[in-house]
């Protein structure tokens, strides 16, 4: 089973939980036992899997790789977003994870992030449900 997710962003770099959106899909799959993978189809989006719990783990994470990776630095790419390229390739266009018992498993603090680094955009995030 195959699904598209639209998520809609506000900020330049937004990390967004679509934790819920993802259960929803392996809800409506009726898939017991396999995997997830949830997609970017993007060059300067990502997907992460990290801490929900907690707001300011997601800012630090946000403030952290405006840092590492500035969005000024002499870069070649002439489009003026090539920080948004190379935090693309850092987190990641994907994430897979593992269903059992028709729920994903993850941990109590996890939650699934759809990473924004040249926002803010309407995008599209492509969830795979393979069963056993
Ligand atoms: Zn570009």
């Amino acid at each position: 089973m195959l699904k598209e997710i639209s998520v809609s962003s506000s900020q330049r770099i937004e990390m967004i939980d679509i934790t819920d959106k993802v259960i929803e899909v392996v809800r409506a799959s009726k898939i017991n036992s396999g995997i997830c993978v949830v997609f970017a189809r993007h060059t300067t989006a990502a997907i992460t899997i990290n801490e929900n719990a907690d707001p300011s783990v997601v800012y630090d994470i946000e403030n952290k790789l405006a840092k590492l990776v500035q969005h000024r630095d002499n870069y070649h790419h002439s489009e003026g977003n090539s920080d948004a390229h190379i935090k693309s390739s850092l987190v990641g266009a994907s994430e897979t994870i593992i269903i059992e018992n028709g729920k994903l498993l993850l941990g109590t603090w996890q939650g699934v992030f759809f990473c924004e680094f040249d926002g803010p955009r309407r995008r599209s995030v492509l969830v795979k449900i393979i069963g056993d």
